[in-house]
This record gives structure tokens, C-alpha cells and sequence, in this order.
């Protein structure tokens, strides 16, 4: 088990639940839309939001941003130790800092002593495109862990213990092996993320193949989801990672493959349920016949399976009963509301 780290009232660590995180890509000086985002991202079921702060206007802003935001606000700062002073000082409940960028130690001495009165913690660690020179002889999970160790040790030498530790890859497996490593040497919380990971499709699968294998073995205690675009998809599929792995509780559609025996647009059904009970915590179950569907569905709270005019409705591989296509949303409502399948 992992040190518990407090991020304003969100906790990460210790026995805490896997904190969803993502992080803002609007320009950081303009409050309005970054806040606008970052209201989008909460709703969506964001965590903690990360802000980019590469200018002194940027950190400035940082007041009225986190005066506003839904959630705590982590402050990404590179080169100018002044940058992370005057953020922590406005507001953000975290710090992203590579103290090996930040150049001499009492510059980083200057962050620490802010960090530790406002009592704050500081994420360090390593992706792909930060590795310390000095490492470069070593294999690259080597390489990520041991640039992530000097860092954490340039503030434990100032004696800073409110860490967070990250060692991304792009590579599912670099990254993998390196969180595994990191997870057996150090007490820290580890925050979990695969960098660079791509475009939506890449991302989705590169995240949910390392996240999910680290995430199954218990090793992560926050994640962000790296997707180019709009940050929102991070959460979503956050989320769907999160309650896939019975680590969190959600909606979940289950729908078949589809074949040759399929009465009803599947694709079409599971997408209209999907949206229509997205704040329930519940498995859903859209089949594209009885033949299979039932037996197919048998997992789900609640399912329903088409019929050549219809849908049955099933429970537990019980028939319900046999209802038209314009009231099926009206019944599966009713059941999933009032809890009437029980
Ligand atoms: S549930 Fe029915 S329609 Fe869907 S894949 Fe199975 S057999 Fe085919």
C-alpha cells in the first residue's frame, strides 16, 4: 500500500479509490474558456484537472481558476521555478515539476519551501522525452525508473515526502515494466499514464492494455488517459477502464457482436441506452435475438434481447416479458428507477 498524498479534499493512495485525472488544452491565460473545460471535464466525472502554466499571465490567471473549478487544480510547470511559487500561492493543490529542468537546487529549495507551507504535493517523474542524460546507457524501464528516483531523491534531500511518482512510455511494455519496477522500490502514489499515446483509437487501446494489466495487479493510484483532442474523451474512457476492472461503479452496456439472427440495429440500441442511463449503476444487456441473447446476457442487471416486432425483457436469464420498440425505453426506466426487476 501506497503513502495516501491529499490533493486539496481528494485523496490518492493508501487505500483510496483509483482518482481519475485529465488535464486542461485551452490557453491557460483565458479563465473563461479554461474554467468552461474544466466544468466539462468534472461533469464528464474528472477528478483532478492539470493546467499548463508556461507563462507568468498563465499563473496569474491560475487565482480565479482555481477559485472557480468543480475540482482541485494540479499546476504544470517547466524551467522557471518562480512559475510554481506563484501558482502554488494561487490556489493549485499540486505541482507537475521536473526539478532536474527547474536548474540549480535552491531554486527547487524555493518550490519546496512554499510547497511544504502550503502543504501541497509535487509530482515528479520521467516519460520518454525527459530521460536524464545520464541514464541513457541503460535500458529504457531502467532509464524512466532511475531518472524518476534522482528526482524524487532531489527532494527528499530537502526533506519533501509529499510525492507523487510518474515513469510514462509511449510503448505499452516500456511502460508496464517501468510502473512495476517504480511500484517495488518506492512508497510513493504512482500516477498511471501511457504519454504520447496517440489518437483516439491508439490511445483507447495503448491505455487499456498497460493501465488495465497495471491497474489488475493493483499497482496506480490516479490515471490520466493521454488522448489527442478533446480532453473529455480522457475521462470517458478513464471511467470505462475504471468500471471494466470493477474498480468503480458505473453503467455498463453489454451488446453483442450481432449476426445473421439479428432482429434489431444493436449498434444503434446499445448507443440510445448508453446515453439514456449513463448516471445509473447498472449492467445493461442489448442483444440482437433470444436465440443466444438471453444466455448471452445472463451477467447484466437487465437486458433486452429483439424479437421480429420488438424486445423481450429478461433478468437474470428470466423473461420478463415481451414489449413494441416504442415502449421499451419507458419499461427498462421504470425497472432500472424504481428497482422493480429486484
Ligand atoms: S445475441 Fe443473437 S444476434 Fe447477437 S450475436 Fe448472438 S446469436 Fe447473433
Amino acid at each position: 500500500m501506497k503513502k495516501e498524498i491529499n490533493i486539496g479534499n481528494v485523496k490518492i493512495g493508501g487505500k483510496n479509490p483509483i482518482v481519475i485525472q485529465s488535464m486542461t488544452n485551452t490557453n491557460t491565460e483565458n479563465i473563461e474558456e479554461t474554467l468552461s473545460q474544466i466544468n466539462r471535464l468534472y461533469k464528464a466525472g474528472c477528478e483532478l484537472v492539470r493546467v499548463s502554466i508556461p507563462t507568468f499571465e498563465a499563473a496569474i490567471a491560475l487565482k480565479n481558476i482555481t477559485k472557480k473549478s468543480p475540482i482541485p487544480v494540479i499546476a504544470d510547470i517547466h524551467y522557471d521555478y518562480k512559475l510554481a511559487i506563484e501558482s502554488i500561492k494561487n490556489g493549485a493543490k499540486k505541482i507537475r515539476i521536473n526539478p532536474g529542468n527547474i536548474g540549480n537546487k535552491e531554486k527547487v529549495k524555493e518550490i519546496v519551501k512554499v510547497a511544504k507551507e502550503y502543504n501541497i504535493p509535487i509530482r515528479v517523474g520521467a516519460n520518454s522525452g525527459s530521460i536524464s542524460n545520464e541514464f541513457a546507457h541503460l535500458s529504457k524501464v531502467d532509464a524512466l525508473c532511475e531518472s524518476a528516483l534522482k528526482e524524487v531523491k532531489i527532494l527528499e534531500s530537502l526533506g519533501f515526502y509529499n510525492i507523487v511518482i510518474s515513469v510514462k512510455s509511449s510503448d505499452v511494455k516500456e511502460t508496464i515494466q517501468a510502473y512495476e519496477k517504480i511500484y517495488n522500490i518506492t512508497e510513493y502514489p504512482l500516477h498511471l499514464g501511457v504519454t504520447e499515446a496517440g489518437t483516439y483509437e491508439w490511445a483507447l487501446i495503448k491505455s487499456s492494455i498497460a493501465l488495465g494489466y497495471l491497474l489488475y495487479n493493483g499497482i496506480g493510484d490516479t490515471i490520466r488517459i493521454s488522448i489527442a483532442g478533446d480532453p473529455v474523451n480522457e475521462v470517458i474512457v478513464a471511467k470505462k477502464i475504471l468500471i471494466s476492472l470493477n474498480l468503480r461503479k458505473g453503467p455498463q452496456i453489454i451488446a453483442c457482436p450481432t449476426c445473421a439472427r439479428t432482429n434489431i440495429d444493436v449498434e444503434n440500441w446499445a448507443n440510445i441506452l448508453e446515453q439514456r442511463f449513463s448516471n445509473k449503476n447498472i449492467k445493461i444487456a442489448v442483444l440482437g435475438c433470444v436465440v443466444n441473447g438471453i444466455g448471452e446476457g445472463k451477467d447484466a442487471d437487465i437486458g433486452i434481447a429483439g424479437i421480429p416486432n420488438g424486445f423481450i425483457l429478461f433478468k437474470d436469464g428470466k423473461i420478463i416479458g415481451q414489449f413494441k420498440s416504442e415502449e421499451i425505453i419507458d419499461v427498462l426506466e421504470k425497472y432500472i428507477n424504481t428497482g422493480e426487476e429486484k
